[in-house]
């Protein structure tokens, strides 16, 4: 294939599991693993995205489908290609499902024909992949327009939206008119919440799976504090002599250590025992970076002493994504425009891409020897970092919007903002927590119990197994009647 490029998947066995989930949870996995083995015997259940790196989606994969795998079930993930037209389509539609304008340019007939002339090649590939057997599920807009080919070749099409928000607007309702010919086609849609469902769509073939986290993997597994510090230092986040390895455990069960150096924009670097707040996200303006860094300059910086974090990929490494560089640009202007007291208590950290794994627990131990987790976005579909935090113990501050609402339950397993523009509120919220440590303590406490409750990986697992019984029955052939 040259369009379409297959990620490879390790496996893991369900055992794995057990030492995250209740003896009750557990059980209902095993029970689960019988039933998947039966129903999927003889198909392959095919997951389709545009990236395998940077991101929720990729990051889901990631962490499912080996588990899908270990479970004796043939998932294999494959990856779109398009070209900048293409992708600059895509994200205008991705940016108007979350509300929002993005770069403000038209959908229109030039535009749906760039798509799809884009997918073509992609789905030429996919057809000749594809078993009339075989399950799919295309994972967001720039998968949508693959609906109709690949039902022509007689596979179980389902097309999965990650992205949506609370209120549909108008703009919104633009995005779904470009996808919904193709979305319309598929045999079921599944969406993060019931709030993002569109309007229009038969509710018959509608389903809800809220995204989960991989407990094991290398962006959540368990690091001791000598650890975290140790891959803080390598990676040259933190002033300090690593006094232990940068070990982590790989998806493969390998050791590995952290090599590589993040590129940070800072003055100076965090020392060991500096308290920072941290919002690690992808470049995009719906993360809202500015006013990550103004609300902590504005509200926090004057009353405390803290620093901000504020990490993302290292922006040439995410081909999906046109807007990143430029983002990236805003949130320099922004810290050169400091004074030099602040400027030295702001830190933006480009984490590499090489080793996705790597990247993964960087993250990890950022996110572990965080003071407090911020994720102060505009618009989200689930916000995954945030269950990341939330299984790691620590106190969230996150905007009340999309899926972030269904994870922190306010004051007691998070903080939410009820107002994500309001930037006295973030601040108030982040020097509160950081005021008063036993209350952060109990709130990371709340928070690892409510993942372990809702958000772990195994519950998707189950989610999609009920989903994906339920519409292979909906279109199995019905037996004919018998004869009297
Ligand atoms: N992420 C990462 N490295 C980065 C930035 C983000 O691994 O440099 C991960 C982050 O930990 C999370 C995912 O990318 O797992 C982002 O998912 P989320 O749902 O928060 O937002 P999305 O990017 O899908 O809008």
């Amino acid at each position: 294939m040259s369009a379409v490029t297959i990620v490879d998947i390790g496996e893991h066995g369900p055992d794995r599991l057990r030492s995250v989930l209740s003896d009750e949870q557990f059980a209902e996995v095993r029970d689960a693993v019988a039933t998947a083995q039966e129903l999927f015997d003889g198909r392959v259940i095919w997951h389709v995205n545009s990236t395998a790196r940077g991101g929720g989606v990729a990051e889901m994969l990631t962490a499912l489908l080996p588990y899908a795998r270990g479970a004796g079930v043939d998932a294999r993930w494959a990856v779109i290609s398009g070209d900048d037209a293409f992708f600059t389509v895509t994200k205008r539609v991705h940016n108007r499902l979350h509300g929002a304008e993005g770069d403000g340019g038209p959908l229109g007939d030039e535009q749906r024909a760039a798509y799809l002339e884009a997918l073509e090649p992609n789905a030429d590939e996919l057809c000749d992949a594809i078993g009339e057997r075989d399950v799919v599920v295309l994972h967001d807009p720039q998968t949508a327009g693959l609906v109709p080919r690949l039902k022509a070749s007689g596979a179980t099409v389902i097309w999965r939206c990650h992205v949506g928000l609370d209120t549909p607007n108008d703009i919104a309702r633009e995005a779904w008119a470009f996808l919904r010919e193709w979305v319309q086609q598929a045999d079921a849609c599944l969406f993060s919440r019931e709030q993002f469902i569109w309007e229009d769509l038969d509710r018959e073939r509608v389903h809800v799976i809220a995204p989960t986290i991989d407990a094991l993997a290398p962006k959540n597994q368990e690091l001791s504090d000598e650890v975290v510090a140790a891959i803080l230092a390598t990676a040259g986040l933190v002033e300090a002599e690593a006094q232990a390895a940068p070990e982590f455990e790989r998806q493969d069960g390998s050791t590995a250590q952290v090599e590589r150096q993040a590129t940070t924009i800072e003055d100076s670097r965090l020392q060991p025992g500096d308290a920072y707040i941290l919002q690690v996200s992808r470049w995009d303006s719906l993360k809202d970076p500015l006013g990550v860094i103004d609300g902590f300059v504005e509200h926090v910086a004057p009353h405390i002493e803290a620093h901000l974090v504020y990490a993302g990929p290292d922006v040439d490494a995410v081909s999906d994504d046109p807007e990143g560089a430029q983002v990236l640009e805003q949130a320099k202007d922004r810290w050169e425009s400091m004074d030099a007291e602040t400027r030295a208590h702001v830190h933006l950290v480009l984490l590499p891409m090489d080793d996705l794994e790597e990247n993964a627990v960087i993250v990890n131990a950022l996110q572990r020897g965080a003071a407090i987790v911020v994720q102060k976005s505009l618009a989200e579909g689930f916000g995954l970092t945030v269950a990341e935090a939330m299984w790691k113990s620590r106190p969230v501050v996150a905007s009340r919007i999309g899926g972030i609402q269904d994870q922190i339950e306010d004051g007691r397993s998070g903080v939410l903002l009820d107002d994500p523009k309001d930037l006295a509120a973030y601040g108030k919220a982040v020097v509160g927590l950081l005021e008063d440590p036993q209350r952060a303590r109990d709130m990371g406490e709340q928070a690892r119990e409510r993942v372990r409750g809702r958000f772990l990986g195994s519950q998707s697992l189950l989610e999609y197994l009920a989903v994906l019984q339920r519409v292979l029955e909906d279109d199995e052939p019905q037996a004919a009647p018998a004869a009297d």
